[in-house]
């Protein structure tokens, strides 16, 4: 028998710890109980559809219950599911490592499985360090990062990041890195960040490990874009620096901003690629590391210079061949072209938006739009979370970072679901933005 919406909103309430979220009783908001999915909508315990605006945490790329990625799914579990990794191979693990390389940025040749954004970035870092400990530069230790830089949940990633809400309570124990400010989302201001990260490269190559960067879209930090050029910028000083770039495509990636690849936008190849969010479509939590072959060929020799690294579920099977079904539902469903349709509605909808007073900042890169309310961008400000009740209750399902609200949909959104989205939104906004007159 079924449970009631009650019993699952009271048990919840009363044992789950949830993720992001202030637990004080006059802090909760009433929940959505999902009972179902399906394409781009959410379906509540009384059958209420809601348009899923952020693709669950920007995995859904292809939608909910994609029927490919489900046969998928159920064709390797009647194999096997999982097995460790560790003298075993199979086909779905291997014959998904050499997709990937071939669709990948140049150079990059080798695949390392882990389970989610932040380890995908977590092996990144530990690679570097050990690569120039063990390859005769071992004063090497240190990274750079972009302010409002988010990189996952691990300590080793906190330190990367630049939000200060979630740095707080862990200073003093955090890794050495230094992150240079981009205070505003204008491209002005990102020049000059990107100048002085430049600067500090070419300043401390002796000690550092390397440069760690969302490529062109900082997403948890607030939804900020900057220009491809700043980013072809980077790996040129890097590459005269022999300092590794190591590009976070854990959001960008499976064609959130427009290509494939956001790095694409800028021709470049980083020394290591991180993908997660959009690997599995958001069907299992499956990432992966893509190093140079030069990095892994650091890590050749005895035991003592191995990678003593790995992950429990690493390589799993499931997973495995569901990502590799996502590969070709982008290559047959011509994924990428839809976006190219959709991508400038979300771009004409937020700069409409930002006429209102009150609301500014209108920013667009693919499959992403966003604007910000009242004028503090941090994560603790209040607006957004009006917003996102006021689009609940007209069946928009969305969850602002603070002030900024912004779209993150499924790539493949029919166009009269976006439109019904981006209307709920924009009037959203523009209620909360009335309201607060500033
Ligand atoms: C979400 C995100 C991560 C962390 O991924 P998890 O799967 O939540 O651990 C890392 N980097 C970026 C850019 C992200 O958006």
């Amino acid at each position: 028998m079924k449970s009631s919406r009650e019993t699952i909103v009271e048990l919840d309430a009363r044992y789950v710890w949830r993720p992001y979220t202030p637990m004080g009783e006059e802090h909760r908001a009433e929940p959505l109980v999902v009972e179902r999915a399906e394409g781009v909508y959410l379906y509540d315990r009384d059958g209420k559809a809601y348009i899923d605006g952020n693709a669950s945490w920007w995995t859904a790329t292809l939608g909910h219950q994609h029927p490919r990625l489900l046969s998928a799914l159920a064709e390797q579990s009647q194999a096997f599911t999982h097995v460790a990794l560790a003298e075993i191979a199979h086909e779905p693990e291997a014959l998904l490592a050499r997709e990937l390389c071939a669709i990948v940025p140049a150079g990059l040749e080798r695949v390392f499985y882990s389970d989610n954004g932040s380890t995908a970035v977590e092996v990144a870092i530990k690679m570097c360090l050990q690569y120039w400990a063990q390859n005769g530069r071992p004063e090497r230790r240190r990274f750079l990062a972009l302010s409002d830089a988010f990189h996952g949940e691990t300590l080793g990633v906190t330190a990367l990041g630049g939000v200060s809400a979630f740095r707080r309570p862990f200073a003093g124990v955090l890794m050495d890195c230094v992150s240079v400010p981009a205070e505003e989302d204008e491209s002005a201001v990102y020049e000059r960040t990107f100048s002085a990260l430049c600067d500090h490269v070419r300043a401390n190559a002796a000690t550092l490990a390397g440069v760690v960067v969302e490529p062109l879209l900082q997403g948890a930090g607030g939804m900020r874009t900057y220009p491809p050029q700043l980013l072809t910028d980077l790996r040129k000083v890097t590459t005269e620096c022999d300092v590794f770039l190591v590009v976070d495509e854990v959001f960008t990636g499976y064609g959130r901003t427009g290509t494939l690849w956001a790095c694409q936008q800028a021709a470049i190849a980083p020394d290591i690629m991180c993908l997660a969010k959009g690997f599995t479509a958001g069907i299992l939590p499956m990432a992966a590391t893509i190093a140079t072959r030069r990095i892994f060929e650091g890590f050749l020799g005895g035991p003592e210079r191995a990678l003593y690294y790995g992950h429990t579920y690493c390589g799993h099977a499931l997973g495995a061949a569901v990502a590799r079904e996502v590969l070709r539902v982008y290559e047959e469903e011509h994924v990428l072209d839809a976006v190219r349709t959709s991508a400038p509605k979300i771009d004409e909808a937020m700069r409409r938006l930002a006429r209102l007073p009150g609301v500014s900042k209108p920013r667009a890169l693919g499959m992403m739009g966003a604007v910000q309310l009242g004028t503090a961008a941090d994560y603790l400000q209040p607006l957004g979370k009006q917003v996102a009740a006021l689009a609940r209750r007209a069946g928009v399902y969305v969850r602002p970072l603070g002030n900024v609200v912004y779209v993150a949909p499924a790539l493949n959104i029919a166009a009269p679901e976006l439109e019904r989205l981006l209307s709920v939104v924009c009037d959203s906004v523009a209620e909360v933005a009335a309201r607060n007159p500033h």
